[in-house]
């Protein structure tokens, strides 16, 4: 267990702030515990004599052997909440839930107060939850240290949340459903004790199967995803994740920031650590009954086996739905049901054994079918008739999934006429639902969680790169007291390895004929001014320059800078190399750094058209080779860098080799904010950047 082990198994708890004043939040928590608590509790109050039969102590100090006390819970009013947390901390109390509301959620004076209170927990080491929490809870002990009006049912889930009236909703939903806990902690205003930090420690308890977490936001992104990615190889994590919101992108100054805002990054972020996102409670705990009650599937083949047409065809309709596939049965299978099935049944997927049919032919026809060696997981739908009892049914599907050893999930289709065979089911693990839908989705959700376990995370390759170049480059940038680059820090590019064409940024017109002829051919001018977000947009961009005409074409370009901005900053001009658009693609390569993430690369279509189509994908950084592969799988024109309509594929090595040094460069600069290659162009031949602007922050540096 980890070292949050005695915050949910104490032997001694103490609430600071214990009273006996009716409706108060202090008797709330100090009758909780006294109600079934298997340990002693201690009540702290100097105002007090006795509370709730419990003698009152003046301070932790005053009580025997303070340092046995292994949680502190405080109650006491906002204004000495961190003295009170001070006075434990001496006392060698080393776990400490903070009720007491008024913290960082209350404004200035109140965010003051919790930089109190976390430096007092720092200098004391304290696991502290909170402040502004509704308390803990674990039912092996029967510790409830909350003020919500329910106790937990015992259960093998572990429930977190940012939410402490989520956390009073959940008790008493849970309590008509069957739905238990091992540990509940409601994370208030995370001040200490985050997400990061209960994923670990129920990753590390044998008592968790299934860890489950309503979060508005993560504290630390890269913290979560290294812990989650750990953990969920043995327990499922499920989160709700709400506020969906991109506050920030609109400020963006790249493409890049205008796409890949807040929302997407949690999307990344959430997926690359390994957990199941769900956007409503219902699915939160259908999820958590199914991973926690059934074992995973080996494959993708659902089998339906069904009484009633109708709701086989609705089960059919949510298979198509979801990522998995009906079953497509043996030979032998196809006899077999032939043999002992009506003439009038279906025996095909989904098997239809029509309406005559009792519990007996369930059985039959579900045994047959998950012994289909294409066959991973059944679903069985039943609508209520004469000749059918769903108790009987209920037994015979949980003696067959405990023979398959395979999941199965039932749709008893019916209201009052399911009570028997719903308990029989529950006890053995099996989700019971009415709509086939959410049966099919929480299959599809132990489908997902095999697939999670079984992913082998790569470290990301480290190239050979010139940092101490690429520090230059952004510092000079510095120097020159901007905050945004573009394609004069193109070399930004070379240090990492990334392709650019040749070229360069020069001053004046005769500069600009030298470099042309020394590049030989027609070539591509470009205006070079951190006030030109998108040069092309002002003229500022002239393709297939012959060389007579290239300094004419330095002079106009200048010309409609100043146009565009009279006072424009100019650095110059870049003359590059022309780029074989026609055998290639423009796509976009960036990053946006997200407040919890960090670095959120996207890779998609690229030119001109990239926000109308916005047909890209996101990741957080730093990536792997596979999973910067998979980005490339990932967009819907994927065909077109796999050579549609005739035209040779790109060289996909080179793009992924190129995403993966892009990761490097901007996780080793903390200073980049934000960054766009587009067009980044991909031929068969390897990738070229043909244009790069970025946005840093000279503060990192
Ligand atoms: P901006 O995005 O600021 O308008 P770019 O440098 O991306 O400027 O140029 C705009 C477009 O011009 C590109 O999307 C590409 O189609 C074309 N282009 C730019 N540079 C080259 C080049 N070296 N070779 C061929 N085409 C180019
Ligand atoms: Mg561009």
């Amino acid at each position: 267990m980890g070292r949050l082990s005695t915050l949910f198994a104490p032997e001694r708890v103490a609430v600071i702030g214990a009273t006996d004043s009716e409706g108060s939040v202090g008797r709330a928590i100090t009758s909780n515990l006294l109600e079934s608590f298997d340990g002693e509790v201690v009540a702290v109050n100097p105002y007090k004599e006795v509370v709730l039969g419990l003698r009152c102590y003046d301070a932790v100090d005053d009580v025997d052997a303070p340092e046995t006390i292994d949680v502190a819970v405080v109650v006491v009013p906002p204004n000495v909440a961190v003295e009170a947390i001070r006075e434990a901390g001496a006392a060698g109390i080393e776990n400490v839930v903070v009720i007491t509301a008024g913290f960082g959620e209350t404004g200035s004076e109140g965010a003051a107060r919790e930089r109190d209170l976390r430096a007092a927990a720092e200098e004391y080491d304290l696991n502290l939850v909170g402040p502004n929490s509704l308390g803990v809870m674990s039912t092996p002990k029967g510790l409830n240290a909350t003020f919500g009006n329910e106790m937990a049912t015992e259960g093998d889930i572990s429930f977190m949340s940012q939410s402490g009236a989520f956390v009073t909703a959940v008790l008493d939903w849970a309590a008509e459903r069957d739905v238990g806990f091992k540990d509940i902690v409601s994370l208030g205003n995370k001040a200490i004790l985050d997400e990061g930090d209960f994923v670990a420690e129920w990753g590390d308890d044998p008592e968790t199967d299934v860890i489950l977490g309503y979060l508005e936001d993560i504290e630390d992104g890269e913290k979560f995803i290294q812990t989650a990615r750990e953990v969920t190889q043995d327990t499922p994590i499920v989160l709700v994740k709400s506020g969906r919101t991109d506050a920030g992108a609109s400020a963006a100054a790249s493409h890049t920031g205008a796409m890949a805002g807040s929302e997407r990054a949690y999307e990344a972020g959430l997926e690359q650590a390994g957990t199941l996102r769900v956007e409503s409670v219902q699915e939160l705990f259908d999820f958590a009954q199914i991973l926690s009650g059934q074992p995973l599937p080996d494959g993708e083949e659902i089998a339906i086996v069904t009484n009633a047409g109708g709701p086989g065809v609705m089960t059919t309709d949510a298979v198509g739905d979801s990522d998995l596939s009906l079953a497509e049965f043996e030979d032998e299978t196809l006899d077999r049901l032939g043999e002992t099935m009506p003439d009038e049944a279906n025996i095909y997927n989904p098997v239809d054994i029509i309406g005559d049919a009792p519990a007996k032919r369930f059985e039959i026809a579900l045994e047959t079918v998950l012994e289909d060696d294409n066959v991973s997981m059944a679903v069985v739908v039943a609508c209520p008739t004469a000749v059918l009892s769903f108790e009987e049914l209920a037994e015979v599907v949980t003696e067959k999934q405990q023979e398959a050893e395979m999941p199965i999930a039932t749709t008893l289709m019916g209201g009052k006429s399911v009570g028997e065979g719903q308990d029989i089911l529950s006890e053995a693990g099996i989700p019971n639902y009415f709509d086939p839908a959410r049966a099919v989705d929480s299959l599809d959700a132990l489908r997902d969680y095999g697939e999670i376990q079984a992913r082998e995370y790569e470290a990301p390759t480290a190239f050979d790169v010139d940092r101490e170049r690429a520090r230059e480059i952004l510092e000079s940038a510095a120097r020159r007291n901007t905050n945004r680059l573009g394609v004069e820090a193109m070399e930004l590019l070379d240090a990492y390895g990334i392709p650019t064409p040749r070229g360069g940024v020069v001053s004046s017109p005769s500069e600009a004929q030298d470099l042309a002829e020394e590049i030989g051919d027609e070539v591509v001018m470009k205006i070079v001014s951190p006030d030109i977000l998108h040069k092309s947009d002002i003229g500022g961009v002239e393709v297939g320059v012959p060389p007579e005409e290239v300094r004419d074409t330095y002079e106009d370009l200048v010309v409609r800078a100043r146009n565009y901005q009279q006072d424009a900053t100019v650095l110059g001009v870049q003359v590059q190399e022309m780029v074989d658009l026609d055998s290639g693609t423009e796509t976009i390569l960036g990053m946006n750094r997200d407040p919890q993430f960090g670095p959120l690369l996207l890779f998609g279509l690229g030119g001109i058209f990239v926000e109308v189509l916005e047909d890209n994908t996101v990741r957080v950084a730093p990536v792997s080779e596979p999973e910067a592969r998979a980005m490339l799988d990932d967009i819907d024109s994927a065909p077109l860098l796999r050579g549609a309509r005739g035209r040779d594929p790109v060289d996909e090595d080179a793009l992924v080799e190129t995403v993966q040094r892009l990761s490097q460069l901007v996780t080793d600069f903390p200073a980049i904010v934000e960054l766009d290659i587009n067009p980044l162009v991909a031929t068969p031949d390897g990738v070229q950047a043909v244009d790069l602007r970025l946005t840093i922050d000279q503060e990192e540096l």
